[in-house]
């Protein structure tokens, strides 16, 4: 019978395979097979699956590693025309400066165009899974939908929340908040492989009354929310001043928004409080190191988390404050951060950070019993480096290999629950010029309309690129 379905089966060969099941993480010169409906059929040693899949496609010389596609557990699909601004501003000067502008004008086609571009990036970084917030001010526009077009046409997998926030001038009614959730919901409810959660921008931003609906809505519905939690201390001070000496993660707890499913970006300023109340929870983190350290945030406790038994995956964050959406700088950084932070070289090891950018973020997203790991009758979202690059020649350890010496140029394939997405290194099904090209047209436009010229210079203006005086205030601030 296998032969006979073998023509249909394709065999990706590896010097290594990071299975990433606790049952067996490293299999030397091993292999994966998965029929054309994407299901995986074995994983074992590449002569076993080579006797056994006979008349397969084979995909790999025997020198890369083979590993379940990353899981990037943290973005914002809205930021991807709006990349590479705003340096010196901590969080929430540079959603001022920033995100605030762009995400008045902000249109579903924009958001539609920004996601292909985010979403080739992420294809060629060998991510297979993506976990979106999109985050806007142009209520109406129904923009988050924006993601979910764009997703569906890259062939990703993933999850879309629309990151309400509704504690600004000029904000509609809760109905429009709510009404937005509910078509983002619908848009997504046939799509096999994007879903749905609730998005809750940040626990300050929302009303009460958006705030009970929203987890009204959760217990109707059984959706799952995605949200951030203690991303900036400035947070937990204003939390406290406001909701009666709670943090915002205890706030969550007392209005019930942590009885549903949630995973929470950054989670990064908790107290002894907060760290038992996310266990206690189950709540899920996604950890976004790079942002973490662009916006000068703070250093989430990752170790401390995963101690506690918190489900913990690793994000990119924001195309606006990462400023890109490569998996490999952030697997690199969270390890390089906790180091640095502890001033332990043992602080984290790759293994570990390798669990927490695949099982432990499809876990964290409660997706892996289909995806996160290679295993027989999960599905085939496999990602495929190239050996024969500078950075894979020697692999004298796997898993240090790719954490520390891996870049996006060393990903040759990918395949999304079996679909071939990225094959040699290019895009298998799109052509990525046609997509910079719209995506900068597109670009150019949002910063006009969002009149982002004294951040910009696609505007023809100066940015913050040309006068002196920007340069000047860079120099010898610490
Ligand atoms: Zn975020």
């Amino acid at each position: 019978m296998e032969a006979a379905n073998a023509a249909a089966t394709t065999v990706v060969r590896g010097a290594w395979v990071l299975s990433m099941d606790p049952a067996r993480e490293l299999l030397r010169d091993g292999a994966v097979a998965f029929d054309a409906g994407g299901e995986i059929l074995a994983v074992g040693p590449w002569e076993e699956l080579r006797e056994r899949f006979s008349g397969a496609e084979v995909v790999g010389d025997g020198n890369g590693i083979v590993l379940p596609g990353f899981v990037n557990c943290h973005t914002h699909l809205t930021e991807g025309l709006i990349t590479g601004m705003g340096e010196t501003a901590s969080l929430w000067e540079w959603f001022d400066r920033v995100v605030e502008p762009a995400g008045r004008v902000t249109t579903r086609e924009d958001v539609r165009v920004g996601t292909k571009l985010k979403g080739a990036e992420m294809l060629l970084s060998g991510i297979t899974t993506v976990n979106d917030m999109s985050c806007h001010r142009n209520l109406g526009s129904l923009a988050s939908l924006g993601a979910a077009d764009g997703l569906v046409e890259m062939g990703l997998r993933g999850i879309v929340s629309f990151g309400a926030e509704n504690l600004y001038d000029g904000a509609p009614g809760e109905d429009v908040f709510m009404a937005e959730h509910e078509a983002l919901a619908d848009r997504l409810s046939s799509e096999p492989l994007v879903g749905f959660r609730l998005g809750i921008g940040t626990i300050l931003g929302v009303s009460d009354e958006l705030m009970t609906r929203s987890v009204a809505a959760c217990a109707e519905h059984g959706w799952g929310v995605h949200t951030h939690l203690a991303e900036v201390r400035e947070e937990v001070t204003e939390s406290r001043h406001r909701y009666a000496g709670r943090t915002t993660i205890e706030h969550s707890a007392h209005v019930g928004l942590l009885d549903h499913e949630v995973i929470a970006g950054h989670c990064i300023w908790c107290g002894e409080h907060d760290l038992s109340l996310l266990a206690a929870k189950d709540v899920a983190v996604a950890h976004s190191p790079v942002a973490n350290m662009i916006l000068a945030s703070g250093v989430c406790p990752v170790p401390r988390l995963r101690r506690e038994g918190v489900r913990v995956g690793i994000g990119t964050d924001g195309a606006a404050s990462n400023d890109n959406q490569d998996m490999f700088g952030a697997v690199k950084a969270a390890a390089l951060l906790q180091k640095v932070h502890h001033l332990r070289a043992d602080a984290i090891t790759a293994i570990d950070v390798m669990r927490m950018a695949t099982i432990e973020g499809a876990r964290a997203l409660g997706l892996d019993r289909e995806v996160g790991s290679l295993v027989a009758g999960k599905r085939a979202d496999v990602t495929l480096l190239d050996g024969n690059t500078p950075e894979l020649a020697a692999i004298h350890d796997p898993w240090q290999q790719v954490v520390y010496c891996a870049t996006s140029r060393c990903v040759s394939h990918v395949w999304v629950d079996g679909a071939p997405r990225v094959a040699d290194g290019r895009l298998a099904q799109q052509e990525l010029r046609e997509i910079v090209v719209e995506g900068r047209e597109q670009a150019i436009d949002l910063a006009e309309r969002a009149a982002l010229g004294g951040e910009s210079v696609l505007t023809g203006g100066e940015g913050r690129a040309f006068p002196a005086s920007a340069r000047e205030e860079t120099v010898g601030v610490v």
